[in-house]
């Protein structure tokens, strides 16, 4: 019998209301803090049914998730440096100690016991945190420029060029296909969750992983993912899912990986449930493999998400994603 604190975690309802599986955020908190008990929150999930993917919530502000970094805090001068002298509160993604940390995060996600590894929303920093133009998003960390000099025989700019741009996707691509070899060799799949194409051209967001064929062609990669959340985005939910649906399925499907859509649960209110539902068919009506929401209960718990009366917005998504 689990402990009362415990059987909540692990969402124990969601499979009784239709729900095939679940994702459990792992941040540097419960690294240090509650390593052992997302084990048995993990086997609770397991328990009723539901299949877990686990995802490194915020690590070094390079993942997706709101939880904060304790690693950049302690490693200030393996951080990204933008346009050649800011330091920002994000990891570089080409330093190797923080390489080192992630996969030391993989390996206690494995022991764990995830069925997948769920790499979400990979990302350089964004200039505009810090008050910098969009032209200073290059960064001039030392690793940066060692590797940029060794790549292409040239000093490191202090802003965003096209081989800049270049050399930003080659890294973060390779980072996530060391990770993805990381699990593998331990036996565990990974699906990678890619920032949805956004803008009016319907371009790659500069600061993720552009190329989603590498990442799908990946061997480890069981699906390739991506979360085009209307709202958050401010896009007209039917174009805006619909086209992001059918890139995920197209580029995951030329390589044998499956196509895992994520629709936005949360941030708004019963009033606003009409967009949610096309959202949702326009998701469905792609072909993809796996439809899963974000969040648990629409997020009601998080004052930041912004869900207006989530009992009924959780009810609604529920019958909407479930049946
Ligand atoms: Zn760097």
């Amino acid at each position: 019998m689990p402990p009362a604190w415990l059987a909540p975690l692990a969402c124990p309802d969601a499979a009784e209301r239709g729900f095939t599986g679940v994702l459990h955020t792992f941040s540097e908190h419960d690294l240090a803090h509650y390593r052992q008990q997302m084990a048995r929150i993990i086997a609770a999930s397991h328990d009723v049914g539901l299949q877990v993917q686990l995802s490194p919530w915020g690590l070094g502000h390079v993942f997706g998730g709101e939880a904060d970094s304790r690693w950049v805090a302690d490693n200030p001068r393996q951080c990204q440096v933008l346009g050649g002298t800011t330091p920002v509160s994000a990891a570089c993604p080409s330093n190797p100690g923080f390489r080192d940390f992630v996969r030391a995060w993989a390996d206690a996600a494995v022991d764990a016991g995830a069925d997948r590894i769920f790499w979400d929303e990979p990302a350089w920093a964004r200039p505009e945190t810090v008050g910098l133009p969009a032209h200073a998003a290059a960064c001039g960390c030392a690793s940066c420029r060692a590797a940029f000099a060794h790549r292409f025989a040239a000093s490191m700019p202090a802003r965003l060029t096209d081989e800049v741009a270049a050399f930003r996707r080659t890294v973060l691509t390779e980072f996530i296909q060391e990770l993805v070899a990381h699990v593998a060799a331990r036996g565990v799949a990974s699906t990678v969750c890619l920032l949805p194409p956004v803008g009016d051209d319907g371009a790659d967001d500069a600061p993720g992983v552009g190329d989603w064929a590498a990442i799908a062609a990946t061997p480890g990669v069981d699906a390739l993912a991506t979360a085009p959340y209307w709202k958050v985005f401010d896009q007209p939910p039917a174009q805006f899912v619909g086209a992001a649906a059918a890139r995920v399925r197209d580029a995951a499907h030329a390589h044998g990986a499956r196509a895992q859509l994520w629709q936005q649960g949360f941030g708004f209110g019963p009033d606003e449930l009409p967009d949610f539902r096309t959202a949702v068919r326009a998701g469905r009506d792609a072909g993809v493999d796996e439809l899963w929401v974000w969040g648990y209960e629409a997020g009601g718990h998080m004052s930041s998400l912004g869900t207006r009366e989530p009992e009924v917005v959780w009810e609604a998504v529920c019958d909407a994603v479930t049946r």
